[in-house]
């Protein structure tokens, strides 16, 4: 029997803290509630949450400050919800370390469709850790495609599940370009309500922690006009 997943949910507006909660409860989902940044940040750390759910507008701490500490030191999936006006909220909480967002107004089946997709991605990367080692090195950098893990000169990246799978896809179809589009269909893979940009934020971060150099990229390449591919230096 799985166990019970617990989902804390960070939102001031009780109203709609609620009815995520009723929700989620009907689904078989544990629940916290927090109704500001500081017990959100708090329960985040040391109630053992298996997703977040953060709401941006906050009093105490706003979601992005929320998120930022909380990366520090956990890999908890992060879900923020983004209100529509706040188009650059998105970018920044996905540069932040957010793994996903969602759009205020939203509707509760797109909501709990996240959740689940979510928390799938994580349990995808937990078990992999069991997987046999099946390394590929481009040059300095050396990929284990089964087990998640990318080393440079023998030292392990740190790298999210989405920085990962974004690196195996392009570097397992090596001198491929791809469009931005198409590697949000591939690489986030179910219905995505996101644009382009999540994509060249993941490929800064991504960047950042391959290259030596990020803005003289040697992975990761730009074909201007069209898209990334993955080059071997
Ligand atoms: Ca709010």
């Amino acid at each position: 029997m799985e166990s019970r997943k617990k989902i804390l949910i960070v939102e001031d507006e009780k109203s709609i803290a609620d009815i995520i909660k009723f929700n989620l409860v009907k689904e078989g989902f544990d629940t916290e509630l927090a109704h500001n940044g500081l017990d959100g940040l708090d329960r985040a750390l040391h109630g053992a949450p298996d997703l977040v759910l953060l709401d941006v507008m906050l009093p105490e701490l706003d979601g992005f400050q929320v998120c930022k500490k909380v990366r520090e030191t956990s890999t908890v999936p992060i879900l923020m919800l983004t209100a529509k006006e706040e188009e650059v909220d998105k970018v920044l909480g996905l540069e932040l370390g957010a793994d996903d967002y969602i759009t205020k107004p939203f509707s509760m089946r797109e909501l709990i469709a996240r959740i689940k997709a979510n928390i799938r991605r994580t349990e995808v990367m937990v078990s992999m850790q069991d997987e046999p080692s099946n390394i590929t090195d481009f040059g300095n950098l050396s990929i284990d495609m089964n087990r998640y893990e990318v080393r440079k000169d023998g030292t392990a990246l740190e790298l999210t599940l989405r920085e990962f799978e974004l690196l195996k896809y392009l570097a397992e179809r090596e001198n491929k370009v791809f469009s931005r589009e198409q590697l949000l269909e591939e690489v986030w893979g179910y219905e995505y309500y996101g644009d382009i940009r999540t994509v060249d934020v993941t490929v800064r971060r991504l960047r950042e922690k391959l290259e030596d150099d990020s803005s003289d990229p040697k992975y990761i390449m730009t074909k201007r006009g069209i898209g990334y591919y993955f080059r071997r230096p």
